[in-house]
């Protein structure tokens, strides 16, 4: 048997993970919060959060996701930072994990490994990821490279009109590239990105090519209109991909159901099909997908957790 089982183990450590922490910490578990590579989650690369209850003038996505640590901390949890989930054998009680590199026991399991950033799949993409190509807006939209130059962002969604919105500050121009003719975005964001006369919307149109590869860096994209079939060059300084996001979860392929686009299936409220282990966020959430959704989440797998273990 191994010196320490640890009673809750919570991967990832965005609304969901340290809302469970929260709970499970103030319920005495000590759980384990295993951050993953991006400490924070996904809302530390967003700017002002307007719509999460109880900060009527918005927070910074960054400081909410502080102030949730701390929360958890003062009440037990024990954060490990930048720490990883290299392994799962969820078939042996209690679960083996290996994070680190060392081999962890635990009673319960919250899954809370959100989602990262969808790709275009484009060679180009790769190539000049980092050169121009980039997927979050509020990371890397202030960089010199981008200022004064004509940017384009890809996509139709609330993410999209957000970085599109934001990045008319920095650019000369952006051009809001999307496959449809329609935006997929709530009303508010897609008015707001709209009624910006720095905002060109490109509808119908896919990226094709992201430019240059020979020159190391992005001078433009080339698009197709998907109705004419018409292609045609935009020149800009950066791509910014807003399309989307893929679950963590390829690290419990085979360990727990998941759906055919991975998302871990939950046959009741936010159990899996393993006994012991439950899930929160968007790692299981491809319909809301809200920072309170997923605090919400991580609120009721705490709660699980600890009923669990009181029949143990
Ligand atoms: P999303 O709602 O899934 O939108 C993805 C967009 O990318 C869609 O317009 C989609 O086109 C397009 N797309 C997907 N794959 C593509 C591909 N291969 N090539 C070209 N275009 C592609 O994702 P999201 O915008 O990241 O938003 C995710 C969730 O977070 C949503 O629930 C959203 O409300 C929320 N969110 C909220 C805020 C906020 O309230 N402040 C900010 C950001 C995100 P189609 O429309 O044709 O499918």
């Amino acid at each position: 048997m191994p010196d320490r089982t640890e009673n809750v183990v919570i991967i990832g450590s965005g609304c969901a993970g340290y809302t469970a922490a929260i709970y499970t910490a103030r319920a005495m578990l000590e759980p384990l919060v295993v951050t993953g590579a991006m400490p924070g989650g996904l809302l530390t690369t967003t700017s002002i959060v307007e719509n999460y209850p109880g900060f009527p003038d918005g927070i910074d996505g960054t400081d909410l996701m502080i102030r949730m640590q701390q929360q958890a901390e003062r009440f037990g949890a024990r954060v490990q930072f930048g720490s990883m989930l290299e392994a799962a054998d969820l078939t042996q009680r209690p679960f083996k994990l290996t994070i680190d590199g060392k081999d962890v026991y635990a009673q319960t399991l919250v899954i809370a490994s959100g989602a990262g950033h969808r790709h275009l799949g484009l060679e180009s993409e790769v190539k000049l990821d980092k050169k121009g190509v980039t997927y979050c807006a509020t990371c890397d939209g202030a960089l010199p490279m981008f200022r004064d130059k004509p940017l384009v962002v890809v996509g139709g969604g609330d993410s999209a009109c957000e970085e599109a919105t934001y990045l008319t500050r920095f650019g000369s121009k952006v051009y809001l590239v999307h496959r449809r003719d329609e935006l997929r975005a709530s009303k508010i964001m897609a008015e707001r990105a709209l009624s910006n006369e720095k905002l060109e919307p490109v509808w119908d149109t896919v990226v094709t090519e992201i430019l240059d590869v020979n020159q190391d860096k992005v001078t433009g994209v080339r698009v197709k209109n998907v109705k004419t079939n018409e292609e045609s060059v935009i020149d800009c300084a950066g791509v910014f991909i807003a399309i989307g996001h893929v679950p963590n979860t390829q690290i419990f392929n085979g360990q727990i159901d998941l759906d055919d686009g991975g998302y871990v299936l939950r046959p009741e409220g936010v159990q899996t099909n393993v006994e012991g282990v439950f899930v929160a966020g968007d790692c299981s959430d491809h319909v809301y997908r809200q920072a309170v959704t997923a605090a919400g989440m991580g609120c009721a797998a705490a709660i699980e957790a600890e009923r669990f273990l009181s029949t143990l």
